[in-house]
């Protein structure tokens, strides 16, 4: 591990240089489930890969597993460039302090990160006050982060009411997944959102949808569970800002805008990747400060037409806040220790499936 040093925030970017890039939509608690054992039977749809695979996943978390997928996915971030992460978080079993173990977690890497506990009322309405309690908990210790909803298909209505003043009263948004599958009860959102609010997918909401708030495009993810095409040009078009998260697979945002633009060429082969890079861009709206971010990449020129079609870019260097948390490996943490760590957790999380 190199010592951290202290550059001026202020200077010209050179062409191999980006600020930090943001993903504006992870699930770190997905970083260990890369190998996890098959379900129970093959899921034929979108609600069932969340019933057999996501839902039965995030009732084994304990605090430990919280932890390491989240050390292992801020590693993976910062090995990629990004230097924000919005998360949304949800751990049935462990959901008191949750927050917090992420929040930890990140910084001890050095990576930025804003946090949500996704509430929903699948556990009953006890399950879902000690979710709205853990994103008051956290918000009021000062906290970075909004009000999380897992979606309102799994919420009440109370629920939804509930955390919407939550979030009004901590002067944040609320990170919800929207019109994910065809199911999703949507509209019981209408009247509540306000422009920091954060809507995630919205792959089949109208364009007549009277929602406002940052739309985030997941592309590779709505690919992998045959979710459909959100085309978020339509929502730029209405004057909402499109946001590139990933969905919990990974925070390689270079990598997911080629997704997301190969996706966008697929519907309308007359697409630039300025347009893409633009959705990557506005992931910055709710961090502002990782423009001063300096991330050098092992690429000569950054540019989106460039790196439309260039893979296995990286950067060699990442600096945050002017100090530097990578140069060719993290000079916080030991990569080695958080592998193996995160494989040991791993090996739990597995057992218990
Ligand atoms: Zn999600």
């Amino acid at each position: 591990m190199a010592p951290a040093e202290t550059t001026d925030p202020d200077r010209e970017l050179a062409e191999n240089q980006t600020p930090g890039l943001v993903c504006a939509h992870h699930h770190l608690y997905s970083a260990l489930a890369r190998g996890m054992p098959a379900p129970p039977r093959t899921p034929t749809e979108f609600q069932e890969i969340l019933e057999l695979v996501w839902w039965r996943l995030d009732t084994a978390l304990d605090p430990d597993l919280i932890h390491w997928s989240a050390m292992l996915g801020a590693l993976n971030a910062l090995q990629s460039g990004c230097t924000a992460i919005v998360d949304h978080h949800e751990s049935p079993n462990a959901i008191d302090g949750s927050l917090s173990i992420i929040a930890d977690a990140c910084a001890t890497v050095g990576v930025r990160v804003n946090c949500a506990y996704g509430v929903t009322d699948r556990h009953g309405a006890d399950g879902a006050a000690a979710g709205l309690a853990e994103n008051d908990r956290f918000l009021s210790a000062g906290g970075s982060g909004m009000v999380g909803l897992h979606a309102a298909f799994t919420c009440s209505d109370d629920t939804i009411e509930a955390a919407t003043e939550l979030a009004a009263r901590h002067g944040v948004g609320v990170h919800v997944h929207v019109a994910e599958g065809p199911a999703d009860t949507w509209r019981r959102l209408v009247g509540h959102t306000t422009d920091d609010w954060w809507l995630v997918h919205c792959v089949h909401l109208p364009d007549d949808h009277g929602l406002t708030g940052t739309i985030v495009h997941n592309a590779r993810s709505n690919m992998n569970n045959a979710v459909g095409y959100a085309d978020p040009r339509r929502f730029e078009a209405a004057g909402l800002p499109v946001a590139l998260g990933t969905d919990g697979i990974g925070a390689d945002m270079l990598d997911e805008f080629r997704v997301a633009f190969v996706r966008a060429r697929e519907r309308d082969v007359t697409t630039s990747p300025e347009v893409v890079w633009r959705w990557l861009e506005a992931g910055r709206r709710l961090f502002p400060e990782t423009a001063d971010d300096v991330v050098t990449w092992n690429y000569p020129v950054m540019d989106p037409w460039r790196l439309a079609y260039t893979t296995q870019v990286s950067p060699t260097r990442v600096e945050i806040d002017g100090v530097t948390v990578w140069d060719d490996g993290p000079t916080r943490v030991d990569a080695a220790e958080i592998t193996a760590k995160a494989a040991e957790a791993a090996t739990t999380l597995f057992a218990r499936l």
